[in-house]
């Protein structure tokens, strides 16, 4: 899988090596293929729509990976067939990564520094991390997923704390995508936010807690564990508007991939322009 993922953004198809991608990341079951899916289906030619059978091969480059197309003003929806229209379309590429945690350190290592400046083709322009917000009212994957994201949000800090001195890398913006709005167990996206939150601030004080309790002056903890502090360091809560500071933008953004309810538009909007 990781020579895959590798093979898939550092171009070793020349079919996509300049296409910019997007990162679908999140812990299993909170609906990232079903995003995958929704995003290629409306995205296939009208005659194919109302079809139950798979979506066509053509727009799979690989498993987990699809190609899709915006606009060039970025307005069109994953919906509108941009071949029919004969319109100047951006391609980019949706990228799917496993969410069990044994495997996500391959996901999280496309998002540190070397990722990118490695390799001219990989255009990674911004990352959709995918909650399943009825999972998170019972409180059980509150951790687990804040744990995931805490990781994600502190390989991107560090990506940006890295272009010092040098080219600051690009600033990649997160998604937060609360899915299963459907469901009415479900939490609304502004408590989707704020427990994350909460909940993040807890997972950096534990984190930082070692070091604390061990004596060593404060100086000394900012020089050697900075790196490990997600956010303003040294504030008492964690805010998403803390990671403005190293230019990464956060959006927690509800919807869902079936049922009633939002729906997928404005997460296809979020990601269109910034394509
Ligand atoms: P992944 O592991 O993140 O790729 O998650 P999947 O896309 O496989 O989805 C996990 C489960 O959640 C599947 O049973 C989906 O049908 C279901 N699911 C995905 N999106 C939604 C949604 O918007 N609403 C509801 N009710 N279920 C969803």
């Amino acid at each position: 899988f990781p020579i895959l993922l590798h093979f898939i953004l550092h171009g070793g198809n020349p079919s996509f090596t300049n296409l910019p991608s997007v990162l679908l990341l999140g812990p299993s079951g909170s609906g990232k293929t079903a995003i995958l899916t929704l995003f290629e289906r409306g995205a296939q030619p009208s005659s194919e729509k109302n079809s139950t059978s798979p979506a066509p091969t053509h727009t799979s480059q690989a498993p987990g990976t699809v190609e899709l197309a915006v606009s060039e003003d970025g307005s069109s929806s994953f919906r509108d067939d941009l071949d029919a229209a004969g319109a100047t379309a951006k391609k980019f590429l949706l990228v799917d990564t496993p969410g069990h945690a044994k495997l996500r350190r391959h996901a999280l290592s496309l998002l540190a520094p070397t990722a990118s400046s490695e390799s001219a083709q990989s255009k990674l322009r911004s990352v959709v991390f995918v909650v399943d917000a009825a999972a998170l009212a019972d409180g059980d994957a509150l951790p687990t997923t804040a744990g995931y994201l805490y990781d994600a949000l502190l390989s991107l800090q560090k990506r940006m704390g890295s272009g010092r001195g040098s080219k600051a890398p690009a600033s990649i913006p997160v998604l937060i995508a609360a899915n299963k709005l459907d469901l009415f167990t479900a939490l609304p996206a502004a408590l989707v936010k704020s427990n994350l939150e909460a909940e993040l601030g807890r997972i950096r004080k534990t984190r930082s807690k070692g070091l604390l309790d061990s004596g060593v002056g404060t100086d000394d903890i900012a020089a050697e564990e900075n790196d490990d502090w997600l956010g303003e360091y040294g504030s008492e809560k964690f805010t998403f508007k803390q990671l403005l500071e190293f230019d990464i933008e956060v959006d927690v953004i509800g919807g869902n991939t079936q049922g009633d309810g939002p729906g997928a538009d404005k997460w296809w909007k979020w990601i269109a322009e910034r394509i």
